[in-house]
């Protein structure tokens, strides 16, 4: 007999962590509100559910959800990303190191100065284009790296496998922060123990959700660990935006494909366009690690920066001009948005002045090419 070929990505999207309300026959699933779930008799729960900060039935199905789409043993799901950031770090201990890719999201660097520098945790910094970098950085006591490929706002790429070799070598944890590439990039298939998503970005994907969620490839000690920060520390979201969050999950693979197909469009547009000096998108074959890229994702996402001819008020009057660009920060909504980079980081930024970063939404492309062009002048 045929083996019955594992369901593809768009369907456990929409199948996983999803079943009919056995109440009501509801198709989508209720929103359970209740704080509190009633006991037996003898004392037991035969529902299996407590109190809704130790766990709930719509934070259970998202957390199900994400860990199925990974690939992942469990899921454990967070109040925002950096909640779930947070809970990885608490989870360690304090005279433990990590190794960190020096251009992470911002608030991930800020949140290890302000509150792990205090704490004793050590932490390395590492550019990971140079080629010994990391096995300089690896320790004895180091316990976790934590990687972001593709990075914000330049589009970096980090080769997830040839990380995950190393650090399994020296015996750490390998986490990937994929919240720029839910579904086109399987970090735990390629070698890492865990993943890590601002659901706020693609996964939520209407901007009208905070949330985050980790993934473990095994639900071992230290996922268990984090599920302790999770609920005792009660970094949890609400029943209402676990639901939300889930309403995006099933979307999410053909969301993506449009994103890339979209952004890859774009990208060729700028990338012959005269007032443009760079265009930075991990799908266009010039850009420096197109060729890992190609290797590691499916597609390359919807996210792009550029660099416009001249300087800081060259790139703010180009993004000034916009009419279906929005002029805001965060990413992966279904709207375009647009942002100067460098003036949202402050002063210690290193982004280049003329950059603008764009998330590319699901409108036509041709529209949004048309705006750009006009916006270029
Ligand atoms: C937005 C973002 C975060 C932080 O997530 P929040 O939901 O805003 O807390 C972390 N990492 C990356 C790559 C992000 O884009």
């Amino acid at each position: 007999m045929k083996k019955p070929r594992s369901a593809r990505i768009e369907t456990l999207a929409v199948h996983a962590g999803h079943s009919v309300d056995p109440a009501t026959g509801a198709v989508a699933m209720p929103i359970q509100l209740s704080t509190t779930f009633e006991r037996a008799a003898d004392g037991s729960f035969p529902s299996g559910y407590t109190y809704s900060r130790t766990d709930n039935p719509n934070r259970k199905a998202l957390e199900q959800a994400m860990a199925t789409l990974e690939g992942g043993a469990a899921g454990a799901a967070f109040a925002s990303g950096l909640a779930a950031t947070m809970s990885v770090f608490h989870a360690l201990s304090p005279a433990d190191h990590v190794i960190v890719s020096s251009d992470v999201y911002h608030g991930t660097t800020k949140m290890l100065h302000h509150l792990y520098e205090r704490w004793g945790l050590a932490m390395s910094f590492i550019n990971f284009d140079e080629p010994d970098a990391l096995a300089q950085a690896l320790r004895t006591k180091t316990r976790l790296v934590w990687m972001e490929t593709p990075s914000n706002p330049l589009l970096k790429i980090i080769d997830i496998a040839a990380v995950a070799q190393l650090t399994q070598q020296a015996g750490a944890l390998l986490l990937c922060d994929n919240s720029w590439a839910p579904i086109v990039q399987r970090p735990l298939d390629l070698g890492c123990d865990l993943v890590m998503h601002s659901t706020t970005k693609y996964i939520g994907g209407h901007c009208d959700v905070t949330g985050g969620v980790l993934v473990a490839k095994t639900d071992d000690e230290f996922f268990a660990a984090i599920r302790t920060v999770q609920t005792e520390g009660g970094a949890v979201p609400s029943p209402f935006d676990c639901w939300l969050t889930l309403r995006g999950v099933r979307t999410l693979p053909c969301r993506m494909r449009a994103h890339s197909e979209n952004a890859l469009a774009i990208a060729r547009f700028l990338s012959t366009h005269a007032k443009i000096d760079r265009v930075y998108y991990p799908g266009l074959d010039t850009h420096p690690a197109h060729e890992i890229a190609a290797k590691q994702m499916s597609a390359f996402s919807g996210m792009l920066s550029f660099e416009v001819h001249g300087g800081l008020d060259d790139a703010m009057a180009v993004a000034g001009r916009t009419k279906l660009f929005t002029r805001a920060t965060s990413l992966g909504g279904t709207e375009s948005l647009i942002e100067h980079r460098a003036s949202i980081e402050g002063p210690a930024t290193r982004t280049p002045q003329n950059l603008l970063r764009v998330s590319v939404g699901l409108e036509h492309a041709d529209d949004l090419i048309a705006d750009l062009e006009q916006a270029l002048g």
